[in-house]
């Protein structure tokens, strides 16, 4: 890091004590900027790198509920308003355990630069909680729900916060949540949420919209190089609906998804995994991948534990939680002869699994571009909700893989007109931030 970074840095370490997943976030950022403080003297001028690691508004809040015993149970939930230069605050709530402000925060930095990068016009923000949805029955997440949007409700709205879904809260979470705030603000405000059910008011391609656009991002990679999907064996992390939804357009562009994960272990099926079944068991039955391999028998195994980057792959797409894939697990994909990583989680690789990955010649692709088409096509709702329309998958997906593709080059040409060719992580980084620093310089200190 250069002399006008480094100090910037040391501020973020001293603002924010203890949140490790804050600062690694940040200081991948501002690894990328030195070409950008070089060119741009007028954002050091303004402070923005400065103003740009501090959020606007952090919102922690109680969140106490009844459990099915009766007994009363407290929980910690948090909303970080972290950018608001490009449009209302904007990014996703996850409920699980590990769930602190660190965590929150690295979220909501990640997503200022994911969103300036769709091009579209929303900031970033984050939130969640430290509730653990694992083996609560629907009662009990309803009412979690509605005592966390019971304090939310007053911090969102349509121009001011739009939250949607991340680990811990799909659709179900986000109806019983439209619901509170539908109740206690009397207002059908279809575009305070993202996420919303196809009968009232979301869109089509929402659910599937991160795990195929992480897979239309990798394909024009692939393309860039002159190969594709086909044929090629892939290896997904996590089995919830990122990594679901990757495996299913991997397989329908012609590759073999060899495995895929969950917290007990991992199932590889070296003739392809049966996404069909995959989905029921996971999304429909929620059980474990335990399940899918006793039903599916024969040519499928489970591993309990280990690590899944033991699978020898073309390309892998970590699509699971934050550093899921560290220098070890880098050191064997490489040696596996993996070619493409692309992050359908946020910050999967810790900072020495992509090192590894990018001396070796690997392609990596950092979440804030390849997962982005999440959030785009939350954008694409809130546009159909203003417009009080709704679209077709087909006309919704194409407007997806238009945005994957733009992204892509965004970051290809960015990163050669500051001196990284060929580099996703520096095109991605420069790219979100230099629209976020412009829009913030123009809208004065
Ligand atoms: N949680 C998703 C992400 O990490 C989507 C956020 C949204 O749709 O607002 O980008």
């Amino acid at each position: 890091m250069n002399a006008t970074l480094q100090p910037i840095f040391d501020e973020v370490l001293s603002r924010n004590p203890g949140e490790t997943e804050f600062h690694q976030a940040a200081s991948e950022l501002l690894d990328s900027l030195d070409p950008v403080v070089r060119l741009h003297p007028e954002y050091a001028d303004a402070a923005i790198i400065r103003r740009v690691c501090e959020p606007e508004r952090q919102i922690i809040f109680r969140v106490p509920w009844v459990d099915d015993a009766g007994r009363v149970q407290l929980n910690r939930g948090f909303r970080v308003e972290f950018n608001s230069a490009l449009g209302p605050f904007k990014g996703g709530l996850r409920f699980h355990p590990s769930v602190y402000l660190g965590i929150v925060k690295f979220l909501g930095f990640e997503q200022i630069f994911k969103n300036a990068l769709t091009g579209m016009p929303i900031g970033g923000g984050k939130g969640g909680s430290d509730f653990d949805p694992k083996g609560r029955s629907d009662g009990e997440i309803m009412r979690f729900c509605q005592s966390f949007m019971t304090e939310l409700y007053r911090h969102i709205g349509e121009y001011t916060d739009v939250p949607a879904g991340d680990i811990g809260v799909g659709g179900r979470e986000i109806g019983y949540m439209f619901g509170q705030y539908k109740r206690i603000t009397n207002r059908y405000e279809s575009g305070v949420l993202t996420g919303k059910g196809i009968s009232w008011g979301g869109s089509l391609v929402r659910t599937e919209a991160t795990g195929y656009g992480t897979v239309f991002f990798a394909n024009e990679i692939l393309r860039t190089r002159g190969s594709s999907f086909d044929g090629k064996r892939v290896v997904v992390s996590g089995s919830g609906n990122v990594a679901i939804h990757a495996a299913e357009k991997a397989a329908a562009f012609g590759a073999t998804v060899i495995a895929c994960s969950d917290s007990g272990g991992y199932v590889v099926e070296e003739t392809g995994l049966d996404i069909e079944l995959l989905k029921d068991v996971k999304e429909t039955r929620r059980e474990r991948l335990t399940s899918y391999a006793e039903e599916r028998g024969g040519s499928a195994r489970h591993i309990a534990g280990g690590s899944i980057w033991d699978v020898p792959c073309d390309i892998a797409l970590p699509c699971a939680t934050q550093n899921e894939l560290d220098e070890k697990a880098a050191v064997t994909l490489v040696g596996n002869g993996c070619t493409v990583v692309a992050e359908g989680a946020n910050m999967p690789c810790t900072p020495d699994a992509v090192r590894v990955l990018t001396d070796a010649g690997v392609a990596f692709a950092p979440g804030k571009a390849a997962n982005a088409g999440g959030v785009a096509t939350s954008a694409l709702e809130m546009q159909q909700n203003a417009s009080r329309d709704s679209w077709s998958f087909e006309h919704t997906e194409a407007r997806l893989a238009e945005i994957m593709t733009a992204i892509h080059d965004r970051c290809l040409e960015t990163a050669d007109a500051y001196g990284s060719p060929g580099s996703y992580v520096d095109g991605a980084n420069i790219a979100g931030f230099i629209r976020v620093a412009d829009a913030m310089l123009a809208l004065g200190v």
